[in-house]
């Protein structure tokens, strides 16, 4: 594809719902590199900044579109989960994406319930893991599986979902996985508002007080320099002014352990929130500098490394 080609003029990807599909569209798949952007569909500016830098850094790119029952709880959105396979497509062709994986539960999960899942571990447990029981060992099942399956490279996952990307980092690393990690920043509506296939949900007067969500991490990266208190007052301050939005959590943690900073912290933190706004739970973050020249930061400088792994054959 030459650069003045326009987007209207790209091939819409091959579309694979099969592992059979799948194998085969991947064959063709000559380069060395093979990006992979993982998603459950709804598409929106975030993941269409993913699938972006993706086709930037590698030869091919491979969009998967699958709603992971796995990681849903029962009392959960999966079955008013927004579904809009058409605009993802339109989203996937515009973006250049080659191949789209899209199967449905039994596909992947072949013989039912899989007796055997990644365990997030103690990192599973906290902030997210917390409320949503489960779900990061449902989440690293199902990443584990498709990067098998897809035979990907580079994967890229947005910062939006901190917890997760910290995750998936350290299941490569403890499990010595052959896939190389980048992190995407978050995109955000002009507002401020983090882009979410959940947002669907909100009315406008939700919209209106889901703002106080990035208001607050954007007063917290404003204390940076004053130290970890200083950001957690400045955060929570905005979040009480607004009293329809249901915190779940606030905290200012350690990048990697995610425990909480102590006073004296410099470096890299991240403040983290969960709230409720109206019936849909909502999560935004920001990593920040804490200390002298400290503020927001767009993603972590300093993310372990993946292990410099074979890549798979393709
Ligand atoms: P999802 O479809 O919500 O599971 O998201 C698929 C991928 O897109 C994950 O890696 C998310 O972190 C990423 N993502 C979702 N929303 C955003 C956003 N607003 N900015 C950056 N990445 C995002």
């Amino acid at each position: 594809m030459t650069a003045t080609e326009s987007s209207a003029e790209r091939a819409a990807p091959v579309v694979a719902r099969t592992r059979p599909e799948l194998r085969a569209a991947r064959a063709e798949l000559k380069g060395e590199s093979v990006a992979v952007v993982m998603t459950m569909g709804a598409l929106h500016e975030g993941h269409a900044t993913l699938i972006r830098m993706a086709r930037e850094q590698a030869d091919h790119v491979i969009l998967t579109i699958f709603l992971n029952p796995l990681q849903f709880g029962p009392k959960e959105d999966l079955s008013r989960y927004p579904r809009t396979f058409d605009s993802d497509m339109a989203i996937a062709t515009a973006e250049g994406v080659d191949l789209v994986f899209a199967p449905t539960p039994d596909v992947i999960y072949q013989d039912g319930d899989p007796g055997v899942r990644i365990s997030a571990g103690p990192l599973g447990d906290v902030l997210e893991g917390q409320s949503r029981p489960g779900h990061f060992d449902g989440m690293l099942t199902v990443v584990a599986k498709l990067m098998h399956l897809t035979a990907g490279t580079l994967f890229y996952y947005g910062q939006k979902d901190a917890q997760q990307l910290l995750l998936i980092r350290r299941m490569v690393r403890d499990l010595d996985l052959p896939a190389r990690i980048v992190s995407v920043p978050t995109v955000r509506e002009p507002d401020g508002l983090a882009m979410s296939s959940r947002n669907t949900y909100l009315s406008p007067s939700d919209r209106e007080v889901a703002l106080c969500l990035s208001r607050s991490l954007r007063a917290g990266a404003a204390a940076a320099e004053e130290g970890p208190s200083a950001i957690r007052r400045a955060a929570r301050k905005v979040l009480v002014e607004e009293p329809l939005a249901l915190v779940d959590y606030l905290v200012l943690v350690h990048p990697t352990t995610l425990q909480d900073v102590p006073e004296w912290y410099k470096g890299e933190a991240l403040l983290a929130l969960a709230a409720r706004v109206g019936t849909t739970r909502l999560i935004d973050n920001t990593p920040i500098l804490v200390g002298p020249g400290g503020g927001a930061r767009d993603v972590f400088s300093d993310v372990p490394e993946a292990p410099a792994a074979p890549i798979l054959p393709a």
